[in-house]
């Protein structure tokens, strides 16, 4: 059942693009009242929304001034490379653009239930479900969706008192004209997507949009660990109160160590001995945020602590699949960019790392620093020559035609491994897209966890409820 969306009552919207999401728009459009014109120029999809009886209607042939609204999927382009052409369509008519989360936005408003969104360029699916746990953790009526799971529309209707914690691409928040959440968190910003965006301006524009219509009354959490999150920082905090966040030496309202998180205001340290599911400095940026959103809506470091160490982390992002003495595989597909792998390599001092794909701009360069706890790379998919270029001269490394190939060696060289420096980790961490071997990263992650676990004796890791 999709949330009505009451805000339409009475309006004329065109929809495009019949993927899950756009489908659960109809249907909320719909039964809250709209007169719906539904279309996706691939046949099978508009076919089979047809099938199910929603309302398809070619819009090619629509006179887009007869619109309320558009309503738009995150995934067809708005501007570049260019606009789509029922973007144009729409530009020329002055039809507003919007997409789902918008509709969310509209129809929580005076209900009392609250919003907390969540954007960046890295993290932001793990800290929407961690944050979404600490708070279930502590008893609240939480939701977690938008780009993360269940589409906005198909959570549960607002009520009083409910919370949606809520992920948002830098896509959907370029169809939020009036996105203005109870807290924003801004994780990060470095450069990817920018096929999407144009160039890093445009990019931290449309990030620095989480913030533009916050008030006093709401909070922004905003990470000072680079530059362009420090602008966005110093341009929110004239306008709404401010938590600033940082791993490092940075001056913030809260920050990690990768040990504990500090709030600066009143000394309280929460402690993330416990938490396996957030290893690593970048999930030390993760756990800050979290904080920062738990805090602001009323729990107390003891709810905090326990929440973010019970944490049972997510499949793809830093997931233990198991260990084999003291061997851990992790699967880490979701690291499509150079920045992601990073923060892998830096969680672990000695790694059988296996990387490759489709790689992205500027290659695996900025991986550099993290070389020399590489005991040897595996190379697999398109662009395994760009990368041994890259680790020549700096670690050992083979290209391997599968995924299973690569896992075998991996495991093999980690069991002979004689060096005493405790932990050591079979990384699937790409550094790159996945396309050009599987349809996405989650079956990419889906054959090394199957490759681990076809592994003798390896005891497979059981995840914390
Ligand atoms: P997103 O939803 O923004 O793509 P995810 O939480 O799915 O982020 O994580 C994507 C990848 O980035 C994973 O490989 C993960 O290990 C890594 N990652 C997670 N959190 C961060 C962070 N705060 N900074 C940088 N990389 C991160």
């Amino acid at each position: 059942m999709t949330i009505a969306a009451h805000s339409f009552k009475g309006k004329r919207v065109g929809v495009f693009g019949l993927g899950r999401s756009g489908n659960a728009t109809v249907d909320a459009l719909v039964r809250g009242g709209a007169e719906v014109l539904a279309w996706d120029d691939a046949p099978a999809a508009s076919d089979m929304a047809k099938e199910q009886g929603l309302p398809v209607v070619n819009l090619h042939g629509v006179d887009f001034t007869t619109l309320d609204s558009f309503v738009l999927s995150p995934g067809v382009p708005l501007t570049h490379p260019e606009p789509h052409w029922s973007v144009k369509k729409a530009l020329a008519c002055g039809v507003e653009i919007i997409g789902d989360t918008e509709i969310l936005a509209r129809e929580l408003a005076g209900t009392g239930a609250k919003l907390v969104a969540i954007t960046g360029t890295n993290g932001k699916s793990t800290t929407t479900a961690l944050a979404g746990h600490v708070l279930a953790s502590a008893g609240l009526d939480v939701e977690v969706g938008g780009n993360i799971g269940t589409a906005a529309l198909l959570l549960p209707a607002p009520v009083s008192g409910k919370i949606y914690v809520i992920e948002l691409s830098s896509y959907q928040i370029d169809l939020m004209p009036s996105l203005k959440p109870d807290v924003g968190i801004l994780m990060n910003l470095t450069p990817d997507h920018l096929e999407r965006h144009g160039d890093m301006e445009n990019y931290a524009a449309v990030k620095a949009r989480m913030f533009a219509l916050q008030d006093n009354d709401d909070l922004a959490g905003i990470s000072l660990d680079d530059e362009w999150c420090v602008e966005i920082a110093a341009a929110a905090a004239k306008h709404t109160a401010l938590s600033s966040f940082s791993v490092g030496a940075k001056e913030a309202t809260v920050q990690s160590d990768g040990d504990t998180v500090s709030d600066t205001r009143d000394g309280t340290s929460v402690s993330l001995s416990q938490a396996r599911a957030l290893r690593g400095e970048h999930n030390a940026q993760n756990a800050c945020a979290a904080y920062i959103i738990a805090h602001r809506l009323g729990l107390d470091a003891g709810q905090i602590e326990q929440g973010l160490n019970s944490f049972p982390g997510l499949e793809h992002r830093m997931e233990e699949i198991g260990s084999a003495g003291r061997v851990v595989f992790i699967n880490d597909s979701k690291a499509t960019n150079a920045d992601a792998a990073a923060k892998a390599l830096s969680s672990f001092k000695r790694i059988y790392w296996i990387a490759g794909g489709q790689a992205k701009q500027g290659g695996i360069a900025p991986l550099q620093p993290h070389f020399d706890r590489i005991a040897k790379a595996y190379l697999i998919g398109q662009d395994a020559p760009l990368l041994a270029e890259a680790l020549a001269g700096h670690a050992p490394h083979i290209a391997c035609d599968t995924m299973a190939t690569a896992v075998r060696q991996a495991a093999q060289d980690a069991a002979a491994d004689t060096s005493d420096q405790g932990e050591i980790a079979v990384l699937l961490s790409p550094a790159c897209a996945s396309f050009d071997q599987y349809p996405n990263f989650e079956m990419r992650g889906d054959d090394f966890r199957a490759c681990v676990l076809a592994l003798d004796g390896v005891q497979q890791q059981t995840k914390v409820a």
